[in-house]
C-alpha cells in the first residue's frame, strides 16, 4: 500500500456503496444546502456537494438568500425544512454574513437532520459517547485512519488546531478509539515540542505549510486537514513534498481529507433517511 493516503479512491468506493442503497429506496433522500450571500469558496463547494449528491441519485436542493436576511427569518426557513418530512439533511454553509449569530442559526436546526453534526446536541451526544451526527470532516478523518488499518490504540494523536468544526469532535472520536489525544492551537508556546512527540499528527489549521520536515517524528502519520487556496491553487497546512520522506503515511491535498468530507456529509443523509423513514440501517 503506498504511502499517500487515497481519500478520493476511498471516497469514491463510499459513494458507489451509497449509491447501491439508494437505488434500492422508494424514494430519494433529500439534502438542503442554505446560503446567504455569495461567498465565492462557498459557491464551490455547494456546487461539489450538489454534484456528489446528483451523481449518487440524491436529491440536492440549494436555497439562496440575500445577504441582508435577518436572523428570525432565516430561522422561520430553517423552521420549514426541520417539519418538512420530505427533507433529511439540513446545512447551513458557513460562513454567515457578520449580523448573523452562526451558532444560534445552527442550533435551530432539527438535530437528526444535523448532517453536519455541529448543533450543541450533537456535540454534546459526541462528547458523553452516545449516538448522533457526527461532523463530516473529522468522521472523513477516523474513517480515512480505518481504512488504512492505522492503530490508535495507546497511540499519541497531537492535533493541531481546536475549532467546533474539526479539532474538538476529532479529541472525543479518537479518545473512543483508545489514543491518548493532545490538542494544540494559536496560543501554544513551542508547537514542535508537541508536533514531533507526535505518532499520528493531525493538522487543521489554515496556514499553507505550517508543518515542516524538522516539526515531525521519524515514521509519523501524517493527516492534513488545512486547505489553502493561494493565487488558484490547494495547499496544504503541511509542506508535503518536504514531509513526504520521514512520514508512514501522509494524506495530499487536494485528494485527502477533502473527498471524505463529502462522502460523509451524502452519508449522514442518507442515514437521517433511514432514521425518519424508521429503516433499521447502519
Ligand atoms: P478555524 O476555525 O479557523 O480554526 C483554526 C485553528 O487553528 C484554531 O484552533 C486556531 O487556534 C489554530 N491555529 C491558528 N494558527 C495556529 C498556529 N500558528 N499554530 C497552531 N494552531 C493555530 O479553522 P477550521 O474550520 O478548523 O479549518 C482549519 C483548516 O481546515 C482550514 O484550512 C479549512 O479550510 C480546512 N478545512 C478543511 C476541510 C476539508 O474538508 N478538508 C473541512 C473543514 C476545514 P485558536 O483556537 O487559538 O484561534
Amino acid at each position: 500500500m503506498s504511502k499517500i493516503i487515497d481519500g478520493k479512491e476511498i471516497s469514491l468506493s463510499i459513494k458507489e456503496e451509497l449509491k447501491k442503497q439508494i437505488d434500492k429506496l422508494p424514494s430519494k433522500p433529500v439534502l438542503v444546502v442554505i446560503q446567504v450571500g455569495n461567498n465565492e469558496a462557498s459557491n464551490v463547494y455547494i456546487k461539489n456537494k450538489k454534484i456528489a449528491a446528483s451523481n449518487i441519485g440524491m436529491e440536492f436542493k440549494h436555497i439562496h438568500f440575500d445577504e441582508r436576511i435577518t436572523e428570525n427569518e432565516l430561522k422561520e426557513q430553517i423552521n420549514k425544512l426541520n417539519n418538512d418530512n420530505n427533507i433529511n439533511g439540513i446545512i447551513v454553509q458557513l460562513p454567515l454574513p457578520n449580523h448573523l449569530n452562526s451558532k444560534n442559526i445552527i442550533n435551530y436546526i432539527d438535530p437528526n437532520k444535523d448532517i453536519d453534526g455541529l448543533t450543541d446536541i450533537n456535540l454534546g451526544k459526541l462528547m458523553s459517547g452516545s449516538e448522533c451526527m457526527t461532523s463530516c470532516t473529522p468522521t472523513g478523518v477516523m474513517q480515512l485512519i480505518k481504512e488504512y488499518n492505522i492503530d490508535l490504540g495507546g497511540k499519541h494523536v497531537v492535533i493541531v488546531g481546536r475549532s467546533n468544526l474539526v479539532g474538538k469532535p476529532l479529541i472525543h472520536m479518537l479518545l473512543d478509539e483508545d489514543a491518548t489525544v493532545t490538542v494544540t492551537h494559536s496560543k501554544t508556546k513551542d508547537l514542535i515540542s508537541f508536533t514531533k512527540q507526535a505518532d499520528i499528527l493531525i493538522v487543521a489549521v489554515g496556514k499553507k505549510h505550517l508543518i515542516t520536515n524538522n516539526m515531525i517524528k521519524e515514521g509519523a502519520v501524517i493527516i492534513d486537514v488545512g486547505i489553502n487556496r493561494i493565487d488558484g491553487k490547494i495547499y496544504g497546512d503541511v509542506d508535503f513534498e518536504n514531509v513526504l520522506n520521514k512520514a508512514s503515511y501522509i494524506t495530499p491535498v487536494p485528494k485527502g481529507v477533502g473527498p471524505m468530507t463529502v462522502a460523509m456529509l451524502l452519508k449522514n443523509t442518507l442515514k437521517s433517511y433511514y432514521m425518519m423513514n424508521k429503516i433499521n440501517k447502519k
